[in-house]
């Protein structure tokens, strides 16, 4: 149910965000994103809806955030873990990131800790408990939460725990320190290594759980200070103090200090290797300890309850540690007023330049536990004096003589100019093509955005000149072979690379271009514009595909010549005699039935016309020996009948009349007289 009171309008309050999810009330504003009550229409469920700052996408950076955004959401939608809150969905609506998960009905651990002031030592173990067994799933599937902090620590009404915001603070954190040399987190959890080195693994957690834990039994933070980086420097520089150093709370017992030493340990390795070891850790702990010690607590105050709408993570947006870090949430500006003199409000999200703290001070500073209170006031002479030593280190040689690049990335030049100008910076211009990046704006800045220079350095910023674009060739490449078509590319700027398969052509030679497009198949035309270097794809001609010829012996010439075309074939027919094959069929072909051959081939096929004739010759008045001699000659074959004894040996009549067309091997009958 939404709580009551929250008045705060907000314009998306009300909306449909993606046509499913309907906004009904802002929860809270974290440093990465609004959260808010919302219903899912589709699966008619409440959801808690987390939208992605708009300007956190923006610039050169703000890809590389809504990818992480929506790859550690991805991940964190793997995780099922009754401790975790599930993840359900993400997507985009417009240009908004953002996603869905499950809506705890309840309040955060921030909030029920300033209403309690603090927490019993059996209910402070229980909620550590579930954070760390919660964590230990995460760890085992690899992930590291890196932003453990009572916000991020959802209670249930019904009194469950989950652990909320789960990835995100790896992305940022992954996103920063490789691009901008930023460490983003919660100051008063942030661990030494994190710090110092921007390096993060399970242990880091375990470091943060420590802190929790701390703070839950005493009701105030471990280290506390003006600005962030003094807070930043006593976790690198410090030891956490044991829980029962703080006031009124010398009745806790050693176990206590020894679980809180040894889950917030200043060197990782001096700490359990994961959540799930931190876990087991706790529990032997709580065995130890007796019912009236865990159900005792320290004495102190609540802090004045807040409407839930102005939660500490709603209205605190970011600030920069030292010099306006760029390029990242902290480009808001800082709250105007007592930023000097106010403490650092808890759940505050910071961009902290890494290796802006160092180890330094002595050892000594980091004092033993459980010290008596003379050692207490040694400590803190030698505490103090570790802060201002560090403090005038950090002024004079160390990060304090540095400033930090703005963020000029993404800006137009002369603004940027006057951004480097404004704090004090010299600049020079190198100027460079770009895919991504308007012609104009700046590419990038060497130190990059963020990053520390030194007070009296130059900052070289490379300006776009926009992409790099050149022409396809005038002359198509249609019909081209693949080495001139390849050497007109290369010659252009652009690459070639090849079509897979078989591209059959009945026309085109093999190794002719056939097509000419690009990665994603549309036709490249003869002198357009592309990237330089961007490939263009050439299909090549694999020639006629090759069929099996088949047998046409015996058909008509009709039926022969459609099933050969319809192969693809091309048909010659010859005729010839024949005195088996009746005139009009096949007789024999070339190549023969079976053959392998390919399209636009040719098949001779010799088609019968019928036997072969002769004109029959006219042979009356011949002598019966000549007139056989001729018929011999043409292929027929002669039968003498006598008439009155066929005394004088002349032909008078022929079987076949003369003129008339006589198959060859025909017998003629002469009549002789
Ligand atoms: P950010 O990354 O901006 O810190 P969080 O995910 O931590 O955002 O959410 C900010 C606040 O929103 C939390 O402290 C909590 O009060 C509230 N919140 C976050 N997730 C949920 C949820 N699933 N159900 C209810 N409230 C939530
Ligand atoms: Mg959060």
């Amino acid at each position: 149910m939404p709580p009551v009171g929250a008045t705060v309008t907000d314009p998306l309050v009300g909306r449909l965000v993606d046509g499913r999810y309907e906004v009904v009330q802002r929860i809270a504003r974290g440093g990465m994103a609004t959260v808010y009550l919302a219903v899912d229409r589709r699966l008619d469920r409440d959801v808690a809806l987390k939208v992605m700052h708009p300007h956190l996408a923006e610039g050169r950076a703000g890809a590389d955030f809504v990818a992480r955004f929506r790859r550690e959401a991805r991940a964190a939608a793997r995780l099922t873990h009754p401790g975790l809150v599930g993840v359900y969905d993400q997507g985009l609506d417009g240009d908004t990131s953002y996603l869905t998960m499950e809506y705890v009905d309840g309040v955060n651990l921030r909030r029920h800790l300033s209403e309690r002031g603090s927490l019993s030592v059996g209910e402070a173990l229980g909620v550590a408990e579930q954070v760390l067994d919660a964590l230990g799933a995460a760890h085992r599937a690899g992930l590291v939460h890196r932003d453990v902090k009572p916000e991020n620590v959802l209670m249930a009404t019904d009194g469950r725990i989950k652990v909320a915001d789960f990835g995100l603070a790896r992305a940022v954190t992954e996103v920063t320190s490789t691009t901008t040399g930023t460490v983003f987190g919660t100051v008063a959890y942030l661990s030494p290594e994190l710090v110092v080195r921007g390096e993060s693994d399970a242990r880091t957690d375990v470091y943060a759980t420590g802190v929790l834990l701390y703070e839950m039994l005493t009701g105030a933070q471990p280290f506390t200070g003006e600005t962030p980086i003094q807070i930043a420097f006593q976790h690198v520089n410090n030891d956490v103090p044991a829980p029962s150093d703080a006031d009124g709370a010398s009745w806790l017992p050693v176990e206590v200090d020894e679980l809180v030493g040894a889950l917030a340990a200043r060197e990782p390795e001096d700490r359990p290797a994961d959540a799930g070891a931190a876990l087991a850790l706790l529990r032997r702990t709580r065995t130890a300890l007796d019912p009236a010690t865990l159900a005792r607590r320290v004495d102190r105050d609540p802090v004045v309850s807040l409407p839930q709408a102005t939660d500490p993570e709603q209205d605190t947006g970011s600030s920069a540690v030292g010099a306006r870090a760029a390029g990242d949430p902290a480009d808001e500006p800082a709250e105007p007023g007592d930023a000097t003199t106010r403490l650092e409000t808890p759940g505050r999200t910071v961009a902290l330049p890494i290796g802006a703290v160092t180890v330094s001070g002595s050892p000594a500073a980091a004092t033993a536990r459980r010290r008596r209170p003379w050692r207490w006031v040694v400590a803190a002479v030698l505490l103090l004096a570790a802060i201002g030593g560090g403090t005038w280190w950090y002024l004079a040689v160390g990060p304090g003589a540095y400033t930090t690049v703005p963020a000029v990335s993404g800006l137009a030049e002369d603004d940027a100019l006057g951004a480097l100008d404004a704090a004090e910076l010299a600049s020079d211009v190198v100027r460079a093509f770009d895919d991504t990046v308007p012609s104009g704006d700046v590419v990038s800045a060497d130190p990059g955005d963020g990053e520390r220079v030194r007070k009296d350095g130059t900052v070289t910023l490379t300006v776009s000149k926009g992409v790099d674009l050149v022409a396809m060739p005038a002359e198509t490449l249609v019909g081209k072979l693949q080495a001139d078509a390849e050497a007109l590319l290369t010659a252009a700027g652009l690459d070639a690379d090849y079509v897979e398969g078989d591209h059959w052509d009945d026309a085109a030679a093999v190794g002719a271009v056939l097509a000419v497009t690009d990665a994603d198949g549309t036709p490249v035309e003869p002198g357009q514009a592309l990237r330089r270097g961007s490939t263009v794809l050439l299909t090549l001609s694999d020639g006629p595909e090759p069929v099996r010829i088949v047998s046409v012996v015996g058909a008509t010439l009709d039926e022969a010549t459609a099933q050969l075309r319809g192969l693809g074939l091309v048909v010659a027919p010859e005729e010839a005699f024949s005195d088996t094959v009746e005139a009009g069929r096949v007789i024999s072909q070339t190549p023969e039935g079976g053959a392998q051959g390919k399209r636009t081939d040719t098949v001779t096929l010799q088609v019968s016309k019928g036997p072969e004739t002769v004109a029959m010759p006219n042979l009356t008045g011949k002598q019966y020996n000549e007139a056989a001699a001729a018929l011999e000659a043409l292929g027929l074959k002669a039968e003498r009948r006598n008439v009155l004894g066929g005394l004088f040996g002349t032909v008078r009549d022929q079987s076949v009349p003369a003129e008339q067309q006589v198959a060859k091997g025909t017998t003629i009958t002469l009549t002789v007289v």
